[in-house]
């Protein structure tokens, strides 16, 4: 920690022992008084930029504390990530198969973190199927996705997919003779207004995260900025070496939008990561990942031809689809990949696809179909990443429900 290094230095200049050093008292004694004014001086980063509450800790990069992971000393040090994309909890909770696809979801998130042991999960986007989810609070299921991570005491960041705000959409034939089903409610075991009544309407991106934020002491995630509003995950975490104050890593979350706005990562994010890569990360020493849920439109650049062999460089397991890119692209890519500290860029929701191809001098990875909600009858598994330090590596594979490992490979070494 800063701190920590400059009371050192405050210390060393307390005790010099005079025989040795000819520097006089009266220097010694302006250098005690001006170091004090000197930390005053060092700009503060508003909490603000990156989300939330800042507990005012600052350290080297001046992010917050409770923004920093770290690797756990004497475990070979390696930092593993388990990545949990398109669970979809909450799907036809009116009928005998949605709820069994929440049970089944349940048991590849278990299998996946008894096999893995992640230190950190990101819950890539598509926690939940807002669109179907016929109840007030799509939190209750969103607590559901997460609770798995919890009860192991491990912690986790969540970003947002184009599912998790959509509005409910009425099956039409709800207005035939069979009429509307009767809702089941799941049981609240989380605090949370308005969940007493079951009704159909979904909840928005802003209240989603602040229950969690609010109820899990282990969540890192945060509602970023509000000038990148309706964009809502936006936000950088660090990964600090076992022993130092420095850090290994940085993660940026992106919310590439949709549900109830474009799918897009706008301009004003673009600009904002920009200028906290500048702040934290200036002259690009420490290695950047960036996690965002719709691949962008350079990911369909580098797609292998759908339903082919997935080639080197490519790596990979099913390519069944074509990518579904956001909307329009405003800038971030041209600034990620014009960054060489930038490795890997991680995203979700094409179900069909698991590969990782090189784009320029970065990866881009689709994750892996991690729950049994929404489309696809592949079988169901999730991307691992494990980031070593001295010397930094970055390697990547999927670990299956069945407990099956492929698709291993080496994102920068
Ligand atoms: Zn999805």
């Amino acid at each position: 920690m800063v701190g920590r290094r400059h009371s050192h230095f405050f210390f060393s200049l307390l005790s010099l022992p005079s025989h040795r050093i000819t520097i006089p008292l009266y220097y010694r004694l302006l250098l005690l008084l001006c170091f004090p004014l000197a930390l005053a001086l060092v700009p503060p980063v508003p909490p603000s930029n990156y989300g939330g509450g800042g507990d005012g800790g600052a350290s080297v990069l001046s992010l917050p504390r409770n923004k920093s992971l770290r690797f756990s000393a004497g475990a070979g040090a390696a930092f593993k990530i388990a990545i949990f994309a398109d669970l979809h909890y909450g799907e036809n909770a009116w009928t005998d198969w949605g709820p069994q696809q929440d049970a089944n979801s349940d048991r590849v998130l278990s299998a996946v973190l008894d096999k893995e042991n992640p230190d950190f999960v990101i819950y890539l986007g598509d926690v939940v199927t807002a669109n179907n989810l016929p109840i007030p609070n799509a939190s209750l299921y969103w607590d559901r996705a997460i609770s798995a991570t919890r009860s192991r005491g491990i912690p986790w960041a969540t970003v947002f997919g184009n599912h998790d705000d959509a509005a409910f959409e009425w099956p039409s034939d709800w207005f035939s003779s069979s009429g509307i089903p009767e809702v089941r409610c799941p049981t609240a075991n989380i605090s949370s207004t308005g969940a007493e009544q079951c009704s159909f309407r979904g909840t928005p991106r802003i209240d989603l995260m602040n229950t969690e934020i609010n109820n899990n002491r282990l969540s890192y995630s945060a509602t970023g900025p509000k000038e990148l509003w309706p964009s809502v995950s936006n936000y950088v975490l660090q990964i600090l070496s076992s022993k130092e104050m420095d850090p290994v890593a940085l993660l940026y979350f992106l919310d590439s939008g949709g549900g109830s706005y474009p799918e897009v990562i706008s301009n004003a994010q673009a600009k904002w990561f920009q200028a906290q890569s500048q702040i934290i990360n200036p002259n690009g020493k420490v290695p950047e990942i960036i996690f965002w849920h719709i691949p962008s439109i350079a990911f369909s650049k580098v797609a292998p031809k759908p339903n082919s062999e997935i080639d080197k460089p490519c790596v990979g397991s099913i390519n069944l689809e074509s990518v579904a890119p956001q909307d329009a692209e405003w800038g971030i890519m041209d600034i990620l990949a014009k960054r060489p500290s930038v490795k890997a860029i991680f995203s979700g929701h094409n179900h069909g696809l698991d590969w990782c191809c090189p784009y320029q001098k970065l990866w881009l990875c689709f994750a892996r179909h991690t729950g049994y909600g929404g489309y696809g009858d592949w079988p169901r598994g999730a991307r691992i990443i494990e980031i070593t330090e001295q010397p930094f590596s970055l390697k990547s594979w999927i670990r299956m429900e069945n407990g099956t490992e492929h698709s291993d490979l080496i994102l920068s070494s």
